[in-house]
């Protein structure tokens, strides 16, 4: 099977990876891609947005799938164009994609089909939101209801803070067209999860359980960022969770697309958070999690090309996905100034190559004559694997000792909560 990855990110070099060592792939080409990425596919400069161009290179290539990585293209309406194509895709329709891309769309739909998540209410103007935060106090949670690259949600420790967070949305554009709807919503006490799962539009299989760290701090201070690192398994979703997280919450919402008439298809991904009611949802994604996807591909005992292949064909069973019983945490290494800004063009020294139980994707890198210098936030995710997770940290802090740029910043307590 040849395989087409569009992404240039930590996640798409993960898929790519994964991919490549596949028995069923035969051949992975990466949509940009980035240079770090030719190690496991072939790079194809072609942008996505010329579906006329990407359509020619794809069938003259005789790709047999692709797998769309970020959100963006998915929301756009990626998946509908190759498939009308004739193209299998692993990834939802523009109409599916909305479980990500409206914040409103897929609170409305948890709602009707009584799938457990945080109260809400819906706004456009800043006097009536300003109303509902008074009258139901804080903490509480505000979301601009479109894309905004995992910075859109402020959960906000005052009344003030929040009066804050709307006016900046509604009326200072924060988010433009993303921001002129706001969801504001009850704070929900817990400990997070990542539960993923692959889906062909009626069977949902799950993955293996991970935690994300979303603070730029330690001790999850500070801002919020796209996610400073993951491990899996994680063991607040214990099997008993993640099973009534199934029964719940990943199954329902699978049968609900369906009967809305946008069945789902790739991966969907519910942020958890598990509440002493039972696991409840923060957020759905459309698409794999970044940097969850660097731990839980590495741990998958099966052919990623055959699942993918399968839920892109609507032939997905059970048994095709299995999991090694072990390990991985993964810890990104992130750039200056990193959320506000990002440094670029600092050059990375060390060791970032391929090991048998550490393994580096690059999530914004740039390869400058012969040395890789920073190009975007997120730099590295580097990833420990071992029998347990104190093995799987030991390993990537262990290799993160060896690598080294200038205004570098990390967490140094990545999978702490798995020990409390
Ligand atoms: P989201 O982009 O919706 O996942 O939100 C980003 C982060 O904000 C989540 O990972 C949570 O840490 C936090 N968050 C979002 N919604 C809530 C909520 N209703 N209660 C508590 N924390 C939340």
């Amino acid at each position: 099977m040849k395989v087409c990855v569009i992404g240039n990110g930590g996640r798409e070099h993960a898929l790519a990876w994964r991919l490549s060592i596949s028995p069923s792939v035969t051949k992975v080409y990466a949509i940009p891609g980035s240079a770090a990425m030719s190690d496991c596919a072939e790079l194809v400069g072609i942008d996505w947005q010329q579906s006329d161009h990407l359509i020619s290179f794809l069938k003259d290539n005789h790709v047999d799938l692709v797998v769309v990585g970020p959100e963006a293209p998915l929301v756009a309406g990626l998946a509908d164009t190759l498939n009308t194509a004739g193209i299998p895709v692993f990834g939802p329709s523009k109409a599916a994609a909305q479980l990500e891309g409206s914040k409103v769309f897929a609170k409305d739909l948890m709602k009707k089909y009584n799938i457990p998540t945080a109260a809400y209410g819906v706004f456009h103007k800043v006097d009536e939101a300003k109303e509902f935060i008074a009258q139901t106090g804080a903490p509480i949670v505000v979301k601009a209801d479109g894309l905004a690259a995992g910075k859109g949600v402020v959960v906000a420790m005052t009344i003030d803070e929040a009066n804050a967070a709307v006016e900046d949305m509604l009326s200072g554009n924060r988010f433009g067209e993303a921001g002129s709807t706001v969801v504001i919503e009850e704070f929900m006490e817990g400990e997070e999860a990542s539960l993923l799962a692959f889906v062909d539009g009626k069977t949902v299989v799950p993955m293996i359980a991970s935690q994300d760290h979303k603070r730029i701090f330690d001790g999850d201070k500070g801002p919020n960022t796209g996610g400073m690192g993951t491990y899996a398994p994680a063991p607040v979703l214990t099997n008993a969770l993640r099973d009534e997280a199934m029964k719940t919450i990943l199954e329902p919402m699978v049968a609900a697309m369906e009967k809305e008439g946008m069945p789902y298809v790739g991966c969907l991904y519910a942020g958890l958070m598990i509440t002493p009611q039972g696991p409840k949802v923060v957020e759905f994604n459309a698409r794999f999690g970044d940097p969850e996807t660097q731990v839980v591909l590495p741990l998958l005992d099966s052919d990623l090309g055959q699942i993918m292949m399968a839920c892109a064909t609507g032939t997905l069973t059970a048994d095709m996905v299995k999991w090694k019983d072990s390990s991985a945490a993964c810890v990104i290494l992130a750039s200056k100034g990193y959320p506000e800004t990002s440094s670029k063009g600092d050059v990375i020294h060390g060791d970032i190559k391929q090991h048998d139980t550490t393994i580096v994707f690059h999530s914004g890198t740039k390869l400058v004559g012969d040395e890789y210098v920073t190009n975007g936030g997120r730099v590295l995710g580097v990833v420990g694997l071992g029998k347990d997770l104190r093995t799987a940290l030991d390993r990537a802090y262990g290799r993160i000792e060896h690598i080294d740029f200038e205004g570098m910043q990390y967490r140094t307590d990545i999978g702490a909560k798995a020990f409390k």
